[in-house]
């Protein structure tokens, strides 16, 4: 009998944070928009002898909606920590972080899945860092920019709870959408405000040993995410099957290649020397501040959710995707305020064709400039059936491209639908006497020929029939070629 294998995956999420100044000094925190490389430094986030570090108030209170965010306590009473090491892009010499008493713990979030019974993923710390400098490494030498240096980072810490990739993936995802529902970062992965490590460990299936896992730095994609750990399941499976032991080490993904490299020997716990930080006192967080920052919570994925498919009668699924971020559930909402179609139609519109654009274009939702109250009027237009669906698509097309009010484009474009029975009735007997073989097939019991004969009347009206009327012109027409 073959063995078979269980992965267990663990996920450390670090996702920096969007306030204005950096974690412990006053320079700013947008190193993006800075014009030169070692602009935004001072002596604090340059490591200079004596500077000494200040709590950024506004970091601390993204962390906690954070963590509330994800189902946390909030400690009351937490620490920062010195994790010491050396690499030319950390000045100190160490990092300011928290070790034994994070700013929130046992948490949880739910995945969301096709199912009532979504699985649940422990998340077991929520941490404030700083971000250190950025390197980048050039043939003969590496330079160093401090902007980076210093930058408030969150670290998610998930417990070794998922069990294969796809669902490392829909919690990397749902943790990203919550953080941008929370407004505290922006998401944009390519940029390295976001990035995931994942811990990989494989054991025979039916065994609930923990064995020892590796674990993948730096991974700035969700395709990375899936392909790195996917590759690094198989990886271990091999090493296994071989016979062999597979080593704690930390790993590198190599996207061009798409395979895992050794970067080092996984360092434990006590290398880092942590202890705590001697010139930042203890956070100390009231009951009542930890209750106001919980009411700036707004409705989270999970939440809207739900709401989405008891309000608007949507599929879990039509409502995941809906949700899946904000600006597109207010998009939708907005919508359907404005429309007298039912909101299973406005999901499909929403779904079908206006998702099609953005893909197409690659445009955000922020940089599309189609107000609500037109895409209204134009579904409503198809549902009262002014215009046929494949003509709205077009006028769709034409006001995401080039604005304009949908009654004008139907107009400009003479896309109209026309029920006049007189018109249609033309159309029909013309197409009937071009093609008496048809007509013939029909009469002989063929009625799938209609389908073909429908295309055809679509056809020659341009779309513009009303395909209820015109289908029943057009039986009508050839049944009284029976007698
Ligand atoms: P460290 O603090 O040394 O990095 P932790 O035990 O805190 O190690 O775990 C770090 C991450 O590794 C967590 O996300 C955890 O879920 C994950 N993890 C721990 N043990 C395993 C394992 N055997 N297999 C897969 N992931 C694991
Ligand atoms: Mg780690
Ligand atoms: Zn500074």
């Amino acid at each position: 009998m073959t063995q078979t294998y269980e992965p267990v995956i663990g996920l450390e999420i670090h996702a920096e944070l969007l306030t204005n100044s950096k974690m412990f000094c006053s320079c700013s925190a947008d190193y993006g928009s800075a014009p030169e490389p070692n602009t935004l430094i001072c002596p604090v986030c340059t490591g200079l002898p004596g500077a000494l570090p200040v709590v950024n108030k506004k970091a601390v209170e993204l962390a906690a909606l954070v963590g509330l965010a994800l189902n946390c306590s909030i400690n009351p009473h937490n620490t920062f920590a010195r994790k010491n090491y050396y690499y030319p892009d950390l000045p100190k010499g160490y990092q300011i972080s928290q070790y034994e008493l994070p700013i929130a713990s046992n948490g949880y979030l739910d995945i969301p899945g096709d199912t009532e019974n979504p699985q649940r993923v422990t998340v077991r710390r929520v941490h404030i860092e700083e971000d250190t400098a950025k390197l980048t490494h050039e043939k003969n030498h590496a330079l160093v920019d401090f902007n980076r240096a210093g930058v408030p980072l969150l670290e998610i810490v998930s417990e070794p709870d998922m069990r294969n990739v796809e669902a490392a993936l829909s919690y990397a995802t749902r943790i990203r959408a919550i953080l941008r529902y929370l407004e505290v970062n922006s998401g944009d992965m390519e940029k390295g405000v976001l990035r995931f490590e994942a811990n990989i460990s494989v054991r025979p299936s039916g065994s609930s040993e923990l064995r020892t896992r590796t674990e993948i730095k730096n991974l700035n994609s969700f395709r990375a995410l899936t392909r790195a750990s996917a590759y690094e399941i198989e990886r271990q499976i091999k090493v296994y099957e071989a016979g062999g032991e597979v080593v704690q080490e930390t790993l590198g993904w190599d996207e061009a290649r798409g395979v895992t490299v050794s970067q080092r020997g996984k360092e434990d716990a006590h290398d880092y020397r942590y202890f705590p930080e001697p010139d930042l006192p203890p956070l100390q967080l009231e009951p009542a501040w930890i209750a106001s920052i919980k009411s700036l919570l707004p409705e989270l994925p999970d939440a809207k959710t739900r709401r989405f498919m008891e309000q608007y009668e949507l599929k879990r699924q039509e409502a995941i995707l809906l949700t899946s971020e904000k600006p597109l559930a207010d998009y939708f909402e907005a919508v359907v305020s404005k429309s007298r179609s039912s909101p299973k139609t406005i999901h499909s519109w929403i779904a079908g064709e206006f998702m099609r654009y953005m893909n197409d274009s690659e445009l955000a939702l922020e940089n599309i400039d189609l107000p609500a109250e037109k895409f209204a009027q134009l579904i409503d237009m198809v549902t009262d059936k002014t215009v046929s669906g494949n003509s709205g698509k077009i006028v769709l097309n034409e006001m995401l491209k080039n604005g304009g009010v949908p009654q004008e484009i139907v107009k400009a474009k003479n896309l109209a639908q026309v029920s006049d029975t007189g018109f249609i009735q033309e159309a029909i007997e013309k197409i009937l006497s071009d093609n008496p073989g048809e007509v013939e097939q029909y009469l002989a019991g063929k009625e799938t020929i209609v389908q073909w004969l429908m295309g055809q009347v679509a056809r020659s009206t341009k779309g513009k029939a009303d395909p209820n009327v015109a289908k029943e012109l057009l039986v009508k027409t050839m049944e009284k070629r029976r007698k």
